[in-house]
Formats: C-alpha cells, structure tokens, sequence
C-alpha cells in the first residue's frame, strides 16, 4: 500500500504565488512554512498539475521530494485540520 500525502490548502495568494500557483502543499512543506513563515525548496520542489485522491478528485499541489517521490495516483488527502507532529 502506497503511503498517505496529507495536503493542505493555501489560502493567502501571495503563498500560492509562491508556491508556482499550485493551491496546496505537502504536510512537509507546509510544517516549513509554519515554522518559517516561507516555502523553502530545501526538502525539494515538484509540483504536481494533477495530484490524485482515491475518490477522483485532482488537486494543484506542491510536494517536498519525498512526497514527489511517494505520490501514486489515489494516495493524496486532504487534511481538514493541521497536521501536528
Ligand atoms: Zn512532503
């Protein structure tokens, strides 16, 4: 089984700027981003046009390397709440 790429939504225009205009990121990038308060390309940069959940749904979203090197159609999620460590 393919591991779970939790995703979360940028909602500040400026980030999704920053971002390549993808609207969401990878749980990694974005404990980067609470923390620092900017995306860094430190742990790696892919975005994706077309990341996949199981039901279908596709969504813009940037992942950190490990994640682009995870990503399976069908194995991204959403994450209704922060993921906190
Ligand atoms: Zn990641």
């Amino acid at each position: 089984m393919a591991q779970t790429i939790w995703i979360h939504k940028l909602s500040d225009p400026k980030k999704k700027a920053e971002a390549d205009g993808m609207d969401y990121i990878c749980e990694h990038l974005f404990q980067a981003l609470t923390q620092s308060g900017k995306l860094t390309k430190v742990n790696g940069w892919n975005p994706f046009d077309k990341a996949g959940a199981k039901d279908g749904t596709t969504y813009r979203a940037l992942f950190c390397g490990t994640c682009g090197k995870n990503y399976n159609n069908g194995n991204v999620r959403m994450a209704k709440e922060p993921v906190l460590v």
